[in-house]
């Protein structure tokens, strides 16, 4: 269930510099899928869709974004039930207007974006879930490379390339010579301020380990590991096919592992010296140099291992060997722990006559009941929590046995503050999740159902959101 959209309409202008400027706005996977089967061909350069599907190529090719291009045609302006744009099915193509309203004097294209707002103002930006883009019927196009001709025509190619910008998360651009300047001009390609702009929002390319190592991932089965007992075995082979680094192959899996946890990986074989890594990496699969592990010897005899206390999130757990040329069967066993913080709340009662638990850990088990305190006919639990320094926190809440809906306030002076932010589906399935940026302070979380009368346990897990 959507809490809230938001449409935001994007002008390229036509006419004759700090830089790029993000939005808030960005996919959340990193990807996003087009629909491109606009019809015709340009003049003298070929077809709309090779054009725009070479743009959405160029973007693709210089960060950690990826455009995906899919062969077909879809009306940038259908509705499709979700409210107008905001369908989650993205297409382009030409229009007379802009899906019913009329194009600005000097307006070339539009790109119309909407997305699940992180906070209940809009206030932090959305993710992005549907940006169409619609080009201006009423100008003559043409495709074609260099400086712009003074025939009357525009250049499609480059329109394309900036309103794919706008689509991926980036606003308009001071930078002279970016493609993401307001102004349509003689730039007709990618500059460094654009790349600059897509990696501060996705990540560079080059941060990329699959990139720098050209590594193929597995995800083994059972790759999400949460508290607070878990365990999880995986056979495989070194052979000479696989990823090389430095000599050695590699085998990589991802695993998430959903809490801070005690971990204790085992990495055996009989048939070479095993070598061990361990590697969180971001969203973007950058990886994050303080949390990279490694280990040759610490197991049984030549064997690696890694026994330490590591923070919620997603690793790569490489397999690899001490020597060059190294091959043969190994095992891997992890076992995860996390200690149980529920039995440590504290119960206080608010100036609102609401039992507030206080609770210092970052996951939190507890459950809805039907003694709790009753708000529109729904059970609220709060959970004061206290931020020491200003963190990006993302905060999950998630029931099997409800649609979860998490509320986060901030505590001044025993009054409820000016942050009030909602989430019911943000999570995974029904789950909730808010992502925000904390100052120090207190704050209550308050947990509740979206549908009323509803109880059952549920798990807070609060976790540093990486760059
Ligand atoms: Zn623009």
């Amino acid at each position: 269930m959507r809490t809230s959209a938001l449409l935001l309409i994007t002008l390229l202008s036509i006419s004759s510099s700090h830089a790029f400027e993000i939005s808030d706005n960005f996919w959340e996977t990193g990807q996003a899928v087009f629909h491109v089967g606009i019809s015709g061909s340009s003049p003298t350069g070929g077809t709309w869709n090779d054009a725009f599907k070479r743009s959405m190529a160029a973007w693709s090719s210089v960060g950690s974004f990826e455009f995906v291009a899919i062969d077909d045609y879809l009306d940038p302006c259908i509705d499709r039930g979700e409210g107008l744009f905001g369908d989650g099915a993205t297409g382009v193509d030409f229009g007379a207007s802009v899906c019913g309203s009329e194009f600005g004097e000097s307006t070339l294209a539009v790109t119309l974006s909407a997305g699940q707002c992180l906070n209940q103002q809009c206030t932090g930006g959305f993710t992005i879930t549907d940006a169409d883009i619609v080009f201006n019927d009423g100008v003559t196009w043409d495709v074609y490379s260099g400086s712009l001709r003074l025939d009357g025509s525009s250049e499609f190619e480059r329109v394309a390339l900036h309103e794919l910008g706008h689509a991926l998360g980036l606003n308009h651009s001071t930078a002279d010579a970016a493609i993401m300047r307001a102004f349509v001009s003689d730039t007709n390609s990618l500059q460094s301020d654009d790349i600059a702009g897509i990696a501060s929002i996705y990540g560079a390319e080059e941060a990329t380990l699959a990139n720098i190592y050209g590594v193929t991932l597995v995800a083994p089965d059972n790759a999400t590991i949460s508290g607070p007992n878990n365990s999880n075995n995986l056979s495989g082979v070194l052979s000479s096919s696989d990823n090389q680094l430095d000599g050695k192959s590699l085998d990589l899996y991802q695993y998430t592992f959903e809490n801070d946890s005690l971990i204790d990986i085992q990495l055996d074989s009989q048939s070479f010296d095993p070598f061990l890594y361990l590697v969180r990496v971001s969203a973007t699969q950058a990886s994050l140099p303080s949390s990279t592990f490694v280990d040759d010897n610490s197991g049984l005899g030549n064997n690696a291992r890694i026994n330490r206390s590591i923070q919620a999130g997603t690793y790569w757990l490489g397999v690899s060997s001490a020597n060059n040329n190294a091959q043969g069967s190994y095992d891997v066993s992890i076992i995860s722990s996390t200690s149980n913080p529920s039995s440590s709340f504290e119960t206080f009662t608010s100036i609102y006559d609401v039992d507030v638990l206080i609770n210092p850990n970052p996951n939190i088990s507890g459950s809805l009941e039907s003694t709790d305190f009753e708000f529109n006919n729904k059970f609220l639990d709060l959970v004061q929590i206290e931020v020491t320094t200003a963190s990006a926190v993302k905060i999950d809440l998630s029931s099997s046995d409800f649609d979860t809906s998490l509320l986060l306030v901030d505590i001044v002076n025993n009054e409820v503050g000016t942050l009030a932010l909602q989430n019911d589906d943000g999570g995974s399935g029904a789950n909730s999740r808010i992502e925000t940026t904390l100052q120090p302070g207190t704050y209550w979380l308050g947990v509740t159902s979206f549908d009323p009368n509803e109880s059952g346990n549920y798990d807070i897990a609060i976790s540093l959101v990486l760059p």
